[in-house]
């Protein structure tokens, strides 16, 4: 029988999802030893740095850090010794879009998982509940007890759950002191349901029971691909409402502001902006594609691929905006881009717009200067270059350049483009950067304040007031 009480957890893979996670669960379960595992060593220096700079930015994470780590909470790369001495694992290893081979550009490349599940068999000797906490496509559980169960010393018994993470990174560590629901699927086996409930247990340290749903093992895998479908889907539908208010002059903040006060549709998710990016909405509406076709369900594939397909078109309806809006050519030309993560209050860039931007202005020969509050020059540098990989790294240095503060970006552009919303941008003083930005020779005022507010209009934070008086 798997042990019914957690006293010890590993969680290999301490990345977006498995550090934030377990550090909280560390904290709110004081009486069981949590050790996360990495391969990668300087990330698990990182969690160890005496400074507390951990990898990963995240409001509110380093306090939880600070609290448990040494206490119950433990960072290593030594995976195996986790392994053998924890009752309960979570796999929280990446699982991004396979980029070769059968199912190239939509399936999940399921290498990272289906290799801690090895090792995972190879070295336990005692009995483990394994935690998929992956995103991963719909019956993976499935082939992790395959190996797990084909691989196992006699005598020692794994039971599978699946317990999706529905973090929303910038906002992770409340997500988790309060979910909105934990769910855990399992097999509706005697064994599997223990398994369930020793899980279950653990987060009934801090979460309502009537927040933790329990159900099926491949419920649980959809479920969580399904909640990323119908975010992504509620984006691109606005999304393709603001092409029609540009077209006709309504207003798309007032359309869905209007739209979401039905109390079937709600506010939340309605803002148009210039696409969505993070690594999992594109991801598993792929994944979702891809299972449907599979399933030989093409008129439900053709509809979630539109939903991403929408979100390629309004990231170069959005570029196509900004050459339009400057006189149809930024050839030589200066532009701001403010912001470079995926989303306010995070480091994370995975999928961010404004690569996808930046890369357009780059194939058009214009001159970027990029500012966000955190993320690193090197982060930038390894985007740009896989976004652009036939040109060299010193080409595109010459074309773009990092500084540190949003009015140093502004200084003497034609044109600012608003692509995250870091809500310091609120507070820019657009006064003093109109002051400094470039006009087109000949071009008059109200030309000119109405090119400025045209792009910003259309860029990501349409709570950024842009009735600021210019003055004359
Ligand atoms: P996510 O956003 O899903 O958390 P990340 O890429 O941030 O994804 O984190 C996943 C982490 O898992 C990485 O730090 C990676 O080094 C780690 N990892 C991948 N495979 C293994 C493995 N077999 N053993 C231990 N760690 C692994």
């Amino acid at each position: 029988m798997a042990p019914v009480q957690v006293k010890k957890i590993c969680c290999i893979g301490a990345g977006y999802v498995g550090g934030p996670t377990c550090a909280v669960i560390a904290l709110k379960c004081p009486h069981i030893q949590v050790t996360i595992v990495d391969l990668n060593k300087a990330r698990v220096d990182a969690w160890n740095s005496p400074d507390f700079a951990v990898p990963i930015y995240e409001p509110g994470l380093v306090d939880v850090v600070k609290q448990c780590r040494g206490r119950n909470l433990f960072f290593s790369t030594d995976v195996d010794k986790a392994i053998l001495e924890a009752d309960l694992i979570f796999v929280s290893v990446n699982t991004p879009t396979k980029k070769s081979g059968v199912g190239a550009g939509f399936a999940a490349d399921l290498n990272y998982v289906e290799s801690a599940t090895r090792r995972i068999a190879a070295v336990a000797t005692s009995s483990k509940i394994v935690v998929e906490k992956s995103t991963v496509p719909c019956r993976t559980a499935e082939s992790m007890r395959t190996i797990l169960e084909a691989n196992s010393r006699p005598g020692t018994r794994f039971d599978i759950l699946s317990n999706p993470e529905f973090l929303a990174e910038g906002t992770a560590i409340a997500d988790l002191f309060k979910p909105d629901r934990v769910l855990i699927g399992s097999l509706q086996t005697t064994e599997g349901k223990e398994a369930c409930r020793a899980l279950a247990d653990v987060y009934a340290n801090w979460v309502p029971q009537e927040r933790i749903l329990t159900v099926g093992l491949w419920s649980s895998e959809l479920s969580k691909l399904a909640a990323n479908a119908m975010l992504a889907q509620r984006i691109s539908s606005i999304n393709a409402l603001s092409a029609i208010c540009e077209a006709t002059g309504a207003n798309i903040d007032e359309v869905s502001h209007a739209v979401g006060f039905d109390s079937r549709i709600g506010p939340k998710f309605l803002r148009a902006s210039v696409g969505f990016g993070g690594s999992c909405f594109q991801k598993d509406i792929l994944n979702l594609v891809y299972l449907s076709e599979s399933l030989h369900l093409p008129q439900v594939a053709a509809y979630w691929r539109q939903v991403v397909e929408m979100n390629e078109y309004q990231k170069s309806r959005f570029s196509k905006t900004v050459v339009d809006t400057l006189f149809n050519t930024i050839t030589g030309k200066h532009i701001a881009v403010l912001g470079f993560a995926f989303k306010a209050d995070t480091g994370d860039t995975r999928e961010s717009a404004a690569i996808s931007l930046i890369r357009d202005f780059l194939s058009e020969r214009a001159f970027v200067t990029i500012y966000d509050p955190q993320v690193s020059e090197e982060q930038i540098w390894q985007d740009l270059s896989e976004a652009c990989p036939t040109t060299p790294l010193e080409t595109i240095k010459k074309q773009v350049t990092i500084v540190h503060s949003a009015l140093e970006a502004c200084t003497q552009k034609e044109a600012i483009i608003i692509a995250t919303e870091w809500k310091e941008f609120l507070e820019i003083d657009w006064q003093t950067v109109y002051a400094n930005m470039n006009r087109f020779q000949g071009e008059g005022h109200w030309a000119w304040r109405a090119r400025v507010k045209t792009v910003l209009r259309h860029s990501l934070s349409s709570d950024i007031d842009l009735n600021f008086n210019i003055g004359h």
